[in-house]
This record gives C-alpha cells, structure tokens and sequence, in this order.
C-alpha cells in the first residue's frame, strides 16, 4: 500500500485522444505546481476517488506519465472516472486522493493491448475500491469538499 496523495483544480483539454482513439476518455488536471509531488511518485497507473464539483463522488483509475505509446513530451495526469456521464464537464473542480499503485507506465506494441491492459487495470481498481482498506477514502474531506 502507499500513502495516500491528493491532487485537484478545473479539468483541462488534453489531446483528445482518451475518448477519440482509445474509447476510455481522461479527465486530464493541469500538472503545474505539482512538480515535486510529481516526482515523487513513479510514472504508472494508479487508482483511487474522484470527487467531482456538485456531481458526486466516483472510483476512478488513473495514468500518471508519458504514454510512450503516444511519445508525449510533456508528463500527464489523466484519470478515468469509472461512470457513465451524460456529458463532458471541462472546467469543473476535481479533486482526487491516489490511494493505491496498479503496475509502472509500459509501452505496447498495438493499440489493441494498450486498450486491453487498461480495462484490465480498470476491473483492478474497482475491486480493490471496495476492500474496506481503499474504500473508506471515499469519505476523505478534500474530495467531499469539491463535491
Ligand atoms: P481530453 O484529451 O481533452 O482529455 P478525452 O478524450 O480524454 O479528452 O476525454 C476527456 C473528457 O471527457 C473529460 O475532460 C470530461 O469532460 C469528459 N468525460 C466524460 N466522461 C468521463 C469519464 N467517465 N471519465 C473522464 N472524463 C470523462
Ligand atoms: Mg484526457
């Protein structure tokens, strides 16, 4: 297990490439002033919960790096909501607590193995959400408060 670690602000424009190409869209948060926290913490997939302004609080599973399938040049946080939204909701205040580690950022040969490796990571994340010990943060003040 690690230490708990929150993360927040309005959700940002990415590439587009999260719902476009990959079917799995990402609610990307801007990076800055989170260089060290950043650093701190190793390129991967991570899962934890996401309280979303006035919409609630949901399980989320989360990229945190370069996505060497896509040779970005700049590090990104995308989390993926696991919830069915009407809608897009850029500009809205999310706020995550990271509360668990899935396995380090890697490449893939096709996009087909990329897609698979994320709805695997995803069924990961909502199973161990409900263990007593990751799902008790759902209450935690700092994504309640955005909520
Ligand atoms: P972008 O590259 O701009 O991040 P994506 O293709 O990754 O675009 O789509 C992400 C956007 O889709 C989010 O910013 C959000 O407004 C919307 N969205 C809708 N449903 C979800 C969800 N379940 N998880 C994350 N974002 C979602
Ligand atoms: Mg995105």
């Amino acid at each position: 297990p690690i230490e708990p670690w929150h993360i927040g602000g309005p959700v940002i424009k990415g590439f587009g490439r999260g719902s476009k190409i990959l079917g799995i869209p990402t609610a990307n948060l801007s990076t800055e002033g989170y260089g060290s926290l950043l650093s701190e913490h190793p390129s991967g997939v991570y899962f934890g919960w996401a309280g979303l302004s006035k919409r609630g609080v949901f399980k989320m599973v989360m990229s945190i790096g370069w996505n060497p399938y896509f040779n970005n040049t700049e590090k990104t946080i995308e989390p993926w909501l696991l919830h069915d939204f009407d809608g897009d909701f850029y500009g809205e205040e999310l706020r995550l607590i990271i509360v668990g580690y899935i396995r380090p950022e890697a490449n893939f040969s096709s996009l087909q193995s990329l897609i698979e490796k994320i709805h695997h990571d995803r069924k990961v994340a909502e199973e161990a959400l409900d263990l007593p010990l990751f799902s008790k943060y759902k209450d935690d003040p700092y994504i309640k408060s955005s909520t």
